[in-house]
């Protein structure tokens, strides 16, 4: 039985400000499906005052490059080596093989790429670098021959000059200036001279979440992405300071983001409930006021008997991103199961991960850590089939087969392999 108090509760539940947009964006996605790109390029105008130009030039990409500081290109090439140094490791863990099933029965495995990856770079109220290096960076390592990396202009002018010298460094073939529903949608249906993509990847806020999910089926997608969460475990040995920080840097990224403390110390809890609000008050003001809404609504602090109650509860929440900052690492590590992404130990941050240290940051969230990892080579990749049987295989393997069919109601299937039982019998005997 797990013994959990709860000293901080959130003052709304993470389902009370589902607005109910699925409404809005079909709506949009008709329009574009009907009208193609004279819609697009109307809700571009509508929801970004854009009406520029749409697939960069190599001058445009340029002239962004040119506006970058030679010392964010050096972060951006640190980040970016980190990523494509894991994405290889990661690639090099799926591959091709055959064996014999029986003697005569050959079956394997394929790894493809698929062809075109359109990726979203959110864009509206952060300048997302770190998404272009994720997304883009990834579709390249798995082969995809098609990479469009798809951001908003920002109102009047175009996508941010980092993000386009950021997909532009990580491999993308295309950078499309449009976000939204709209963005999503051209990438999808192949518009502006665009390859049709074939899965569409990265985060966005509800509209390109929603985009995303909709279109599921006539395209693949890498997940269904809510608010972005973070849990923090921490016991007497975490240095309180540090996981107050920790989860105000969190908070940060929207009004709804879930924060969640866990911990077995009741004095470190009151100590960072204490701090947090000093620590949100020093930010600026839109980083302020996303913060405070998100700890005022959607944050909770649990206090627990023991680390293993505390693992239980982590596991039951399953978090985006998880911190431990708690003594013997390595039974954390052997202990979770439900994550995005773990870090462990108070010398690394989720703001590492999500930047620069080499692990995607598009991630599971509200929850759905229960049953996928995020964004990773293996998303682009299809595991595909093939089967081969030489003739004295045939036989034991048609009959079986006929009267498997037979008892399924499937006489079709079963004849299938009778043709191949009165042939390959034949050549059994050597008639
Ligand atoms: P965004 O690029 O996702 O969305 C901007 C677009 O939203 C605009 O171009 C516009 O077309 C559309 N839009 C805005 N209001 C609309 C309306 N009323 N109707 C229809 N369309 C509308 O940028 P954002 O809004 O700043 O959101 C970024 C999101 O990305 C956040 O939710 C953030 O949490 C998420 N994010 C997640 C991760 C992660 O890995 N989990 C990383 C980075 C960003």
């Amino acid at each position: 039985m797990m013994a959990v108090t709860q000293l901080k509760t959130a003052a709304r539940s993470a389902t009370t400000d589902a607005e109910d947009i699925t409404e809005t964006v079909r709506a949009i996605l008709a329009d574009i499906a009907a009208e193609g790109e004279d819609a697009a390029r109307r809700y571009a105008d509508r929801f970004d005052g854009y009406d520029g130009n749409l697939i960069l030039t190599r001058d445009e990409i340029d002239a962004a490059g040119a506006q970058v500081s030679a010392q964010l290109k050096d972060d951006i090439r640190y980040a970016y080596e980190n990523i494509r140094t894991f994405a290889e490791a990661q690639k090099a863990t799926i591959g091709d093989f055959e064996i014999e099933v029986r003697p005569g029965l050959f079956a394997g495995q394929r790894a493809i790429p698929c062809n075109a990856a359109g990726c979203y770079v959110p864009g509206g109220r952060y300048a997302h670098i770190a998404s272009a290096m994720m997304t883009v960076t990834t579709a390249k390592v798995a082969g995809c021959r098609h990479i469009v990396a798809c951001s908003p202009p920002q109102k009047g002018q175009g996508v941010h000059p980092a993000i386009v010298y950021t997909a532009d460094l990580c491999g993308a073939d295309a950078i499309l200036a449009m976000g939204g529903v709209q963005g999503v949608a051209a990438m999808a249906n192949g518009l502006f001279g665009l390859p049709r993509a074939d899965i569409l990847v990265g985060p966005g806020n509800q509209f390109v979440a929603e985009a995303k999910r909709l279109l599921f089926g006539q395209v693949g997608i890498d997940m269904f992405a809510g608010p972005t969460d973070s849990l923090i475990l921490a016991d007497d040995s975490a240095d309180p300071e540090f996981v107050a920080w920790d989860l105000v840097g969190q908070a940060e990224h929207g009004y709804n983001s879930p924060v969640w403390l866990v911990t077995d110390d009741r004095a470190l809890a009151e100590r960072v409930m204490d701090r947090v609000p000093a620590l949100i008050a020093s930010l600026p003001e839109l980083n302020r006021r996303n913060a405070a809404a998100a700890w005022r609504d959607h944050a909770e602090i649990f206090l627990c008997d023991s680390p293993e109650d505390m693992a239980a509860l982590s596991d039951r929440i399953a978090p985006e991103h998880l911190h431990v900052q708690a003594r013997d690492l390595d039974w954390w590590l052997g202990r979770l199961s439900c994550y995005g992404s773990l870090f462990l130990g108070e010398e690394t941050t989720v703001a590492f991960g999500d930047k620069a240290s080499g692990t995607n940051h598009v991630l599971p969230t509200s929850g759905a850590a229960r049953y996928t990892g995020g964004l990773s080579v293996h998303k682009y990749m299809k595991l595909v089939t093939w089967q081969r049987a030489m003739p004295q295989a045939v036989l034991p393997l048609a009959e079986a087969t006929a009267r498997i069919s037979r008892l399924e109601g499937m006489e079709g299937h079963a004849r299938t392999a009778d043709i191949r039982v009165e042939k390959y019998a034949a050549l059994h005997r050597g008639d």
